[in-house]
């Protein structure tokens, strides 16, 4: 074995033991933080949530102001939500303790993987 195999099997190592890290990680970032059942909704005018353009119903995002949109984007199929499958307000990563409408919508939507658009 020369140095160049052996630095191959470090880095295949880093990138195993990177990747294991990011895949916990990414489990722990879809539960819902604690006592989330109680956590209030998102209001339409928060600060934040206005700048990230939420509504409550994906229904009503205009194409033409939010052009990243696609119809059937809405928070059940995020990246970004937590909570259980089926709720109709659950938890979202961005608007700490507070719940989003499964229906809404922003403009850091980001496909969940296993999710149907
Ligand atoms: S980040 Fe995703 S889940 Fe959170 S409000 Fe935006 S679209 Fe909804």
């Amino acid at each position: 074995m020369n140095k160049t195999e052996r630095l191959t099997r470090r880095q295949l190592l880093g990138v195993t033991v990177t990747a294991a890290a990011g895949l916990s990680g990414a489990a722990a970032f879809a539960q819902a933080p604690a006592g989330a059942a109680s956590f209030p909704k998102l209001d339409e005018k928060d600060p934040t949530a206005a700048a990230l353009k939420y509504v409550h119903d994906a229904k009503t995002v205009d194409p033409k102001k939010n052009p990243n949109y696609k119809p059937g984007q809405h928070c059940a199929n995020c990246l970004q939500v937590t909570g259980k499958d089926g709720d109709a307000w659950r938890p979202c990563n961005i608007f700490p303790k507070k719940l989003v409408a499964a229906n809404g919508w922003c403009s850091v939507w980001v496909h969940k993987p296993g999710t149907a658009v």
